[in-house]
């Protein structure tokens, strides 16, 4: 199932994209939850709901009069993995690591598709970033690689966006703060359920900025998988239903080019990852 949670009349509500049609899944079924993480944390009772609700063929509406927000504005962790392609990690000057290098990002950090990146007057150097989203179904801790995929609810796109400077070169030695301005994680469109995709490993992934293709792998080339990574993760941290894992960024990032590639006012950043979808936001300028 793609799901999302989208705006209609000033109401938000979860739907199932069909086509390009939207089954309103809370107005189907008004036990349904009009809250994704409430949705998730319902496991099979809810996907059984929307299914019923699908096959029913009532409560649709066309896509294109909607408006669709991030599918999850509200996850309790944000977490976040860097260095996860071995040839970013080259690009960037760094081995690949022998474990996660994990870092994380606030919850105002989420926008959804459509809406505008934008760009603090505090960075000179905001760089893009496509990323396969885990997003957690069953919640845990010291869940094992063997168990993890039980907890793996299902996927969306994420854009990483970073702000290189801060993330580089400000004192601290750590990524927290050029990652999490405002607007600085878009995901979405649609959170595709794991029974949905042939194999999370195995997808195409790209991202374009102005309609020229800059990021272009395959989620093949990862080097800690989802698996590896919710048990790892779990071993600190309980997760929690929607929670989400940015998995990392393939190689072609903006600061790595020579010359060096910046966001700018005015761009266009498209997200694409075979089977999930296509995140595209716009990039503006603060005070604009
Ligand atoms: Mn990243």
């Amino acid at each position: 199932m793609r799901l999302t949670t989208f705006e209609h009349n000033e109401t938000t509500s979860i739907g199932a994209l069909v086509g390009d049609e939207i089954v309103d899944l809370c107005a189907a079924d008004k036990t349904l939850p009009a809250c994704m993480i409430g949705f998730i944390a319902g496991g099979a009772a809810s996907l059984e709901a929307a299914g019923k609700a699908v096959e029913s063929g009532e409560h649709r509406l066309p896509a294109g009069d909607l408006t669709i927000k991030a599918p999850v504005s509200n996850p309790e962790k944000v977490l976040c993995v860097g260095l996860n392609y071995a040839d970013h990690a080259k690009e960037s000057g760094m081995e690949p690591p022998p474990e996660p290098v994990m870092f994380s990002k606030f919850t105002s950090a989420i926008i959804g598709p459509g809406e505008t990146i934008v760009l603090p007057e505090e960075s000179e150097e905001p760089d893009y970033e496509v990323e396969l989203v885990i997003v957690i179904g069953e919640g845990g801790r010291h869940i094992s690689e063997a168990d993890a995929m039980d907890h793996v609810f299902g996927y969306t796109v994420g854009h990483d966006v970073s702000a290189r400077d801060w993330q580089l070169r400000k004192p601290g030695g750590q990524w927290l703060m050029g990652k999490t301005f405002d607007t600085f994680a878009p995901i979405g469109p649609a959170i595709v359920t794991s029974d949905e995709i042939s194999d999370p490993h195995n997808l195409g992934i790209r991202l374009r900025l102005n309609g020229e293709t800059l990021q272009n792998s395959n989620t093949s080339q990862l080097i800690f998988k989802s698996e590896e990574l919710v048990a790892y993760i779990s071993q600190v941290v309980t997760l929690r239903p929607g929670d989400l894992i940015f998995t990392g960024t393939p190689p072609g990032v903006g600061f790595a080019r020579k010359p060096p590639v910046f966001l700018k006012p005015g761009d266009t950043a498209e997200c694409e990852i075979d089977e999930i979808g296509t995140l595209s936001n716009p990039v503006g300028a603060s005070g604009q």
